[in-house]
């Protein structure tokens, strides 16, 4: 079973993601910001991070920025959610080191094509 953790402040779109996400059979485990995140991936790595971007305590840059510097040695694959659609936005994304991005409000298609372009779903 495929591992995902969700990584947002909003409770909301942290369930609907699950939702969606069990529903392609994933192993799914959550997150409310950046650290939480990190620690989770230190203890466990999963094999696929859906990363919000604004967040409290640690946002989504400094989440790939820490994860970078953490010598995690087996790296998820990240896909970030942003609401936002500006090309700057999302390659600063890309080069702090997400994988893939996703336009929040996503669909179960949405995601599913985003994980199959990392090599996950
Ligand atoms: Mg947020």
């Amino acid at each position: 079973m495929k591992s995902c953790l969700v990584v947002d402040d909003s409770k909301v779109i942290r369930k609907v993601a699950r939702h969606i996400l069990e529903t392609m059979n994933f192993e799914v485990r959550e997150a409310g910001d950046g650290r939480e995140a990190l620690d989770s991936c230190l203890a466990s790595p999963p094999d696929v991070v859906l990363l919000d971007w604004n967040m409290p305590v640690m946002s989504g840059m400094d989440f790939l920025r820490a994860l970078g510097d953490s010598g995690v040695t087996q790296r998820p694959k990240v896909v970030f959610c942003t609401t936002e659609n500006g090309m700057a936005h999302i390659r600063a994304a890309i080069e702090a080191g997400a994988d893939e991005y996703v336009m929040k409000p996503f669909d179960r298609e949405t995601l599913e094509s985003k994980l199959q372009i990392v090599g996950i779903a």
